[in-house]
C-alpha cells in the first residue's frame, strides 16, 4: 500500500450506540492515525517493537472506549494474514488452566444444551474443556488461522463438527440452536463488533449462554501502566470495562448474567519481563528462563451473557 494513500484508514462511529461525539482519552505519541502505513505495519507485528496505537476516545453518549479512526477492512485483512502468536513463552499447561477457569464462570451445574459455537478457538484449548460439558450436540468452530486447523481437528475428532475460516457470516448455523457460544479475546479485535454479536445472539437457544473474555480498560494494571498498557494496541479497535460491556451486549439483544475479573496463570519471570519492558528495560525481552507459576487477575474480564427477553 502506498504511503500517501489514506484509504487504509476509515472513520468509525461508536460501535455500541452509533454516536459520533467522543473525547480523546489516550494515544501513542504520535497517534497511529498520524503515522504512515509502513510504520503501522511494523508496529503491528509484536509486543517488543516501538509502540504505536490509534487514539482511543470515550463515547460522549455511552462511554465506550474506541478508536474513531481505524484500519479499513481491506487493510486489516492484509495485516491479519501474518498475525504473530502472542502467547509465545506461556506453556500450553498454563494456557489450559487459564481457559478452564473461564469455563468455571458458567457455574458448576452448567451443561451445553444444544450445539457449541466458538469464534477464534485457535488450537482448541477451550474447546477441549467444553467437550466434557456436552452430553450431545455438535461443534461450530470459526478459526481464520488455517495453520491451526489440523491441531483443532485432533481435539474434536470423534465429535460432530464444522471447522471454518469464516469470521463475519454465520448463516450456516441454524438460528436458535446454540447452547454455548464462546469468544475468548475476540471482541476487542472486531472492527464491527455489533454486526457479529447480533448475529451470534440470534443463534442462541432459550437456555444458551455467551462466554466472553476481554481486556478490562478500567483495571488497575491499565491505570498503572497508562499508555504502556499492552492492550492499547493496533489490534484493538475498542476496549471494554464492566459497564460498557453490559451496554454493548444490551445493544445486541443480550443481558449480562455474570461478570468477574479473570484469573490467568503465568510464570513469574514472564510477567517480570513484560513489566520491565513496559517501563523501558528492553534487554529483559531476551530472558528465556521460566520459573514458578502464579494465578493473577491481570486486567481481563469474563462475562457470561444470556438472551434479553
Ligand atoms: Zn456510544
Amino acid at each position: 500500500m502506498s504511503l500517501d494513500n489514506p484509504t487504509y484508514l476509515v472513520s468509525r462511529a461508536c460501535p455500541t450506540c452509533g454516536a459520533s461525539s467522543s473525547v480523546q482519552e489516550t494515544s501513542s505519541r504520535p497517534p497511529g492515525e498520524d503515522e504512515s502505513f509502513s510504520a503501522l505495519e511494523k508496529s503491528w507485528f509484536g509486543f517488543f517493537k516501538t509502540k504505536i496505537f490509534f487514539s482511543y476516545n470515550r463515547c460522549s453518549n455511552c462511554e465506550l472506549l474506541y478508536s474513531p479512526v481505524y484500519f479499513s477492512d481491506e487493510a486489516l485483512q492484509e495485516l491479519y494474514r501474518q498475525m504473530p502468536d502472542n502467547t509465545a513463552g506461556v506453556s500450553e499447561g498454563n494456557l489450559r488452566r487459564t481457559q478452564n477457569r473461564y469455563l468455571k464462570e458458567l457455574g458448576p451445574e452448567f451443561e451445553v444444551e444444544g450445539d457449541y459455537l466458538e469464534l477464534g478457538p485457535d488450537i482448541g484449548l477451550l474447546t477441549a474443556g467444553v467437550l466434557p460439558m456436552m452430553p450431545k450436540g455438535g461443534l461450530w468452530l470459526f478459526e481464520p488461522n488455517v495453520s491451526v486447523h489440523r491441531a483443532l481437528q485432533k481435539v474434536v475428532d470423534g465429535t460432530k463438527h464444522v471447522i471454518s475460516r469464516e469470521m463475519t457470516d454465520f448463516n450456516a448455523v441454524p438460528d436458535g440452536t446454540i447452547g454455548l457460544c464462546a469468544m475468548i479475546h475476540v471482541m476487542d479485535h472486531l472492527p464491527h463488533p455489533g454486526e457479529i454479536v447480533r448475529q451470534l445472539a440470534g443463534k442462541l437457544n432459550a437456555k444458551g449462554r455467551l462466554l466472553i473474555v476481554t481486556h478490562d480498560e478500567s483495571s488497575l494494571l491499565a491505570r498503572i501502566l497508562k499508555r504502556r498498557w499492552p492492550a492499547y494496541c493496533l489490534q484493538h479497535p475498542q476496549l471494554f470495562n464492566k459497564k460498557t460491556t453490559e451496554s454493548f451486549l444490551r445493544s445486541c439483544g443480550l443481558k449480562t448474567f455474570r461478570s468477574s475479573r479473570a484469573v490467568n496463570y503465568f510464570p513469574i519471570i514472564y510477567l517480570l519481563k513484560h513489566l520491565l519492558f513496559a517501563i523501558g528495560m528492553r534487554s529483559a525481552s531476551n530472558w528465556r528462563v521460566w520459573g514458578p507459576t502464579i494465578p493473577l487477575r491481570l486486567g481481563n474480564r469474563v462475562t457470561v451473557a444470556v438472551l434479553d427477553n
